[in-house]
């Protein structure tokens, strides 16, 4: 089941080539999608669909995000090798698997217990080591903070504060946000213990972000 083939190598080459045309520019981005084996994050009846540049239903609800949205969040995110991450919405494990192409310090959190589950022993068959957690990822991860870079995969209405209080100073988070339909893509860095700057990037959709400091259920 967990194959990965000659075919599967080419349609991921080919992948990366239409991210680029697209504007990815980062080399070590673009080498981390060729690597990441996606069609091991679908259920086997959907696989062929796993190097199209699309999102794709997860179950519960939740999708696995478009591969271009992957590399553009990862980009954002300008990793550097000793950099903690922690990602809020593990969904598939995908982003995760990107992350852990970029440094080896990654934290991942998911909402949903039955995706969490799952996807905790997909990453264990594929013997990917990030530190998974069950839970609301919009109140962060306290215990593990601070953080270097923060990603949200998931659209929320506004920035959540216990996000800021948990970067780094020079940490930055990526988040998407924005109402139900879009959202912005927005990069926040800490420049100082008090003081935040932001931009403002392209459009996307997401599915909500759920919990506390989120859309609230
Ligand atoms: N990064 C994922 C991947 O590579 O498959 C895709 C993420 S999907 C677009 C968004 C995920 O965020 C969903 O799995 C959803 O359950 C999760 N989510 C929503 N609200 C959340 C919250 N408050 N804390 C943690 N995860 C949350």
């Amino acid at each position: 089941m967990h194959t990965d083939s000659y075919r599967h190598r080419g349609l991921r080459r080919t992948l990366v080539e239409e991210l680029r045309r697209k504007g990815i520019r980062d080399e070590r981005v673009l080498a981390a999608i060729g690597t990441v084996p996606r069609h091991l994050f679908f259920d086997p009846a959907f696989q062929a669909h796993a190097y199209q540049d699309k999102a794709f239903p997860i179950g519960e609800g939740q999708t696995i995000s478009q591969p271009y949205t992957v590399a553009y969040q990862t980009e954002l995110l300008q990793l550097r090798p000793h950099d903690q991450v922690l990602e809020i919405g593990t969904g598939s494990g995908y982003q995760c698997c990107v992350l852990l192409e970029l440094t080896s310090h990654v934290f991942s959190i998911e909402y949903q217990p039955v995706l969490f589950e799952r996807t905790r022993k997909r990453m264990a068959a594929l013997h990917r080591a990030a530190h998974l957690f069950c839970g609301d990822g919009s109140l962060g991860l306290p215990q593990h903070a601070p953080f270097d870079k923060i990603l949200v995969t998931a659209g929320s209405p506004t920035i959540p504060r216990p996000l800021l209080r948990q970067l780094r100073v020079g940490g930055s988070l990526v988040i998407p946000v924005g109402d139900a339909h879009t959202q912005r893509m927005m990069r926040v860095v800490r420049e100082s213990e008090e003081e935040f700057s932001r931009q403002v990037f392209e459009e996307f959709r997401f599915v909500p972000l759920l919990g506390q400091a989120g859309w609230n259920e």
